[in-house]
């Protein structure tokens, strides 16, 4: 079985070690080392990525016990390991935060039921429902035990010590517990830093309901609110640029803008609206259906079959937009052939798609036999 150095010192970036057998793991090459600091997949932290010899580890995975190290290609005999000691800090960084989040949720009666610790952020599951929660009492709890720099503790408890314990959950396997003197003590075979103090900062960054009264609240911690509030910064700066307004004005920016332009949308479909009535109005200048092709796009076709249909005539209408030719079919409420039925077959003719009941139908298709499908429809009303 492999040494796991890393629970005794997780702050090990680099080491010796034996190459004891190469196996396979879902097609890939996997060494198995005499000891090991590489971190596998557990207990929601992703397994440790690095160096080992000349090949590269992609991922590290725990199967019945034994440390596989995910490599590009075999090694052998004795190597030097290394770990990607930026990404391992991050998750020491996350998983302790979440352990310090948990426990504070914990003491407002949300238990923790799981943990994610994602490339960007991280999540956990609580077993309580949304509304109940007080996200920035827990937050600042947390926060609070941050900058208390208190010593974190994480090593194997038996019998009469750990029955002392107030256990947070109940242990996966294993005898190791990571405890925070006073704040929370949590059976857990992560990597931990030494004081609560590196963790940084907690920041809450959203919450959800999340099935049946629970709730799932996304947070990061560390390093990672530095580079989430950067790139938050980034994005305001350049929506506030493309508003031609300053980062602090940007709401008032932003609905300002959206009002007009739904002031503006407004304008415009009342406007087309005229503009097809009085185009509708052209159009049945002679008496009988109305069949014809008019420019401006499907909505405006379809605001001129409404416009003859309500004027109690039948209107066959076809426009072409974006390469497609698009069919509006109307007629008077509940005379004339059936317009679904209609548009079907001339649908059929162009390749397209689309329906409608009979009193109104639309769909679009192919614009090369347009003609066609309208000279049939024109024959079967
Ligand atoms: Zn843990």
């Amino acid at each position: 079985m492999t040494e796991r150095l890393y629970l005794s010192d997780p702050y090990l970036t680099s080491f010796r070690a034996r190459v004891v057998e190469m196996r396979e793991l879902d097609g890939k090459p996997a060494a198995v080392l005499d000891k090991s600091a590489f971190y596998p997949e557990g207990g929601g932290q992703p397994g440790d990525r690095g160096r080992l010899g000349g090949a590269q580890v992609i991922d590290t995975q725990e199967r019945q016990g034994e440390v596989l190290h995910l490599v590009d290609k075999p090694v052998s005999g004795e190597v030097e390991a290394e770990i990607d000691w930026v990404r391992r800090f991050d998750h020491m960084q996350q998983h302790h935060g979440q352990h310090l989040l948990s426990a504070a949720f914990d003491k407002l009666e949300a238990p923790t039921v799981s943990f994610h610790l994602g490339e960007r952020t991280c999540t956990i599951d609580l077993d309580a429902p949304l509304g109940k929660l007080d996200l920035r009492a827990a937050e600042a709890m947390a926060n609070d035990s941050i900058w208390r720099d208190l010593p974190v503790i994480a090593r194997d408890f038996t019998g009469e010590e750990r029955a002392k314990l107030p256990l947070r959950k109940e242990p996966v396997k294993g005898d190791r517990v990571v405890l925070v003197e006073g704040v929370d003590a949590s059976p857990c075979g992560g990597t931990h830093p030494r004081r609560t103090g590196e963790v940084g900062c907690i920041a809450i960054l959203k919450a959800q309901r999340w099935g049946e009264g629970k709730a799932r609240i996304e947070f990061a911690c560390g390093n990672r609110v530095v580079r989430l509030l950067r790139e938050a910064n980034e994005t305001v700066q350049q929506a506030a640029d493309a508003l031609k307004a300053a980062p602090a004005d940007l709401a008032q920016a932003a609905a300002r803008v959206a009002k007009d332009a739904y002031d503006r949308r407004k304008a415009l479909e009342a406007a087309q609206a005229d503009l097809a009535k009085l185009e509708a109005a052209q159009l049945m200048t002679k008496p009988g259906p109305v069949v014809a092709k008019v420019e401006r796009g499907a909505a405006f076709a379809r605001a001129i079959a409404q416009a003859i249909s309500s004027q109690g005539r039948i209107a066959l209408i076809a426009s072409i937009e974006d390469g497609r030719a698009h069919l509006c079919f109307a007629r008077p409420k509940g005379e004339g052939a059936a317009m679904g039925a209609l548009l079907k077959e001339a649908l059929a003719v162009l390749g397209g798609k689309g329906g409608g009941n009979p009193d109104f139908a639309q769909g679009s298709g192919d614009p090369g036999r347009l003609d066609e499908a309208l000279a049939l429809a024109a024959r079967k009303i």
